[in-house]
C-alpha cells in the first residue's frame, strides 16, 4: 500500500457500492484505495464455488440480480455475463406449496376453488371487507383489511411474526403499504424486472473485474477506524459501513434486524431455488437450494447433491451482521443526528452504500446510487 496521502479517494467497503464508485473514479484517472475489514471482496453479495459440488454459495443470503434500470444493466453487464434464471418462489403452508406473491393459483389452491380472475378479485375484496377495518391500527389489521382473514393467516401472520420476532399486532400498519396480489397465473417473483439473472462466474468475480485497474489498490482485513486519523484532510473518504459504529455509538445504536444461516450439504433437494415457510412451527423463514440458480450449468443442477441453507431471522445486537435497517421516524431522527455528527468530526467523509445510507437497497439501487455519487464527484 502506498502512503495514504497519494490517494485522492479512500473507500471503506468493497461491496457493490464501493466497487462501483472506485471503478468510475479510476476510469477518470483518479488514484483510489479500497479497503474492507472482511477477508474477501464483494460485501454482502460475496459468493464462492464449493470445490466438491461446484455449487455457488451466497454467503450472506441468496442474491438474484434484477432491475428495471437500463443504466444499471448496461453498466453491470460490462463486468459479468448473466444467465437466464427467472426467480419464482413457493411458500409452504400446512405441508402444501403455494405460489408467492399471491396469485390466482394461490387463491384457488387455498380456498379449493376454480375462480377466474374477475371472480377472484371480487371474492378477495369481499373477504377483506368482511373484516370491517377502515382505519387499520397495526400490521395485522392492515393485512386483514387488504386480503381478508384466510389469506392473511395463511401467508402473512406467522411469516411476519418470525421475520420480526413479535406478534404482527405489535408492528406498525405502515410497514405494509400493500400486498401484491395478482389475479393471473404469472408466478414470476420480480414481475416488473426488465432484466434479471445470476452472474455466470459468481458475484465476487463482478467486483474483482470492477477493481481491475492500475489506479485502484485494494486491501482486505483493514478497518477504516484503524487508519482514519492518518488520512489527510484533502483525501475524500467514502464510508460504506455503519455510522453509529464509526462514531463509537455516541448517540446510541441504530436498530437493525439480523439473520442466521444454517447450511447443509445433502442429497435432499428442494427441486427449486427457494421455499418460504409460512407456518409458526417451522422457526426459519426460507430454505435456499443454491444450485438452482445455476441454470447455465445443468451438470451442477442435475447432480445428486445440494447445498441447502436455512435462513433464521434474528434480533440484532451491537456487533452482529446488520442485514435490514429498521426504518421508522425514531431511527431516521437518530440517523440524521449521526449524519450531522459525522460531518462535524470528519468533514472529508461521505456516507455511502446501504449501511452508510441506512436504507434497504437492492443491488441495482446500490449501483445506481454509486453511479450518481461518482458523477457528482467527477463533475
Ligand atoms: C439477506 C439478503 C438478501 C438479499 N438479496 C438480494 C437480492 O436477491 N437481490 C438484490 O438486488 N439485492 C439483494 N439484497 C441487497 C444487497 O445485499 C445489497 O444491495 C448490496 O449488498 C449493497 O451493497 P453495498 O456495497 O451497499 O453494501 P455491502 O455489500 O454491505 O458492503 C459494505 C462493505 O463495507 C465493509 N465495511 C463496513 N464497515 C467497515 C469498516 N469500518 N472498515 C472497512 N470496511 C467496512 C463491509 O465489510 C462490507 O464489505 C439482499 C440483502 C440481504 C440482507
Amino acid at each position: 500500500m502506498k502512503e495514504l496521502k497519494s490517494y485522492k479517494y479512500i473507500i471503506a467497503g468493497a461491496g457493490l457500492f464501493g466497487a462501483t464508485v472506485a471503478e468510475r473514479l479510476a476510469s477518470q484517472g483518479h488514484q483510489v484505495l479500497v479497503i474492507d475489514r472482511r477477508n474477501h471482496l464483494a460485501g454482502n453479495v460475496y459468493s464462492y464455488t464449493d470445490p466438491a459440488t461446484k455449487i455457488e454459495v451466497h454467503k450472506y443470503g441468496s442474491h438474484i440480480f434484477h432491475t428495471e434500470m437500463d443504466e444499471v444493466w448496461d453498466y453491470i453487464t460490462r463486468f459479468t455475463e448473466f444467465n437466464d434464471y427467472v426467480h419464482t418462489v413457493n411458500t409452504r403452508h400446512n405441508g402444501r406449496l403455494y405460489p408467492m406473491p399471491i396469485n390466482l393459483d394461490t387463491i384457488n389452491l387455498l380456498y379449493g376453488t376454480d375462480m377466474d380472475a374477475p371472480t377472484a378479485e371480487k371474492f378477495v375484496a369481499e373477504e377483506a371487507a368482511k373484516e370491517g377495518i377502515t382505519d387499520p391500527q397495526n400490521f395485522e389489521e392492515k393485512g386483514l383489511s387488504l386480503v381478508g382473514r384466510k389469506l392473511y393467516e395463511a401467508f402473512l401472520k406467522n411469516y411476519t411474526a418470525k421475520q420480526w420476532s413479535t406478534d404482527p399486532k405489535n408492528l406498525s400498519a405502515s410497514i405494509l403499504s400493500r400486498i401484491p396480489v395478482r389475479f393471473s397465473h404469472d408466478n414470476r417473483y420480480f414481475i416488473t424486472a426488465k432484466h434479471q439473472g445470476i452472474p455466470k462466474a459468481g458475484y465476487t468475480k463482478i467486483v474483482e473485474n470492477m477493481l481491475k485497474n492500475d489506479l485502484i489498490d485494494t486491501k482486505l482485513n483493514i478497518d477504516i477506524k484503524t487508519i482514519i486519523s492518518d488520512i489527510p484532510a484533502d483525501t475524500t473518504i467514502i464510508y460504506c459501513g455503519q455510522i453509529d459504529e464509526l462514531l463509537d455509538y455516541e448517540l446510541g445504536v441504530l436498530p437493525y434486524r439480523s439473520l442466521r444461516f444454517e447450511q447443509e450439504v445433502t442429497t435432499k433437494t428442494l427441486g427449486e431455488a427457494v421455499i418460504n415457510e409460512a407456518d409458526a412451527n417451522i422457526p426459519y423463514t426460507r430454505t435456499h437450494d443454491y444450485k438452482y440458480y445455476q441454470s447455465h450449468q445443468p451438470e451442477v443442477v442435475n447432480q445428486p447433491q445440494s447445498i441447502l441453507c436455512r435462513e433464521y431471522p434474528a434480533d440484532f445486537q451491537k456487533g452482529d451482521e446488520a442485514y435490514y435497517p429498521v426504518n421508522n421516524d425514531e431511527s431516521e431522527a437518530l440517523y440524521q443526528q449521526y449524519v450531522a455528527l459525522a460531518k462535524e468530526k470528519y468533514p472529508n467523509l461521505i456516507l455511502g452504500g446501504r449501511l452508510g445510507a441506512y436504507r434497504y437497497w437492492d443491488m441495482d439501487l446500490a449501483i445506481k446510487n454509486a453511479l450518481d455519487l461518482a458523477s457528482k464527484l467527477l463533475s
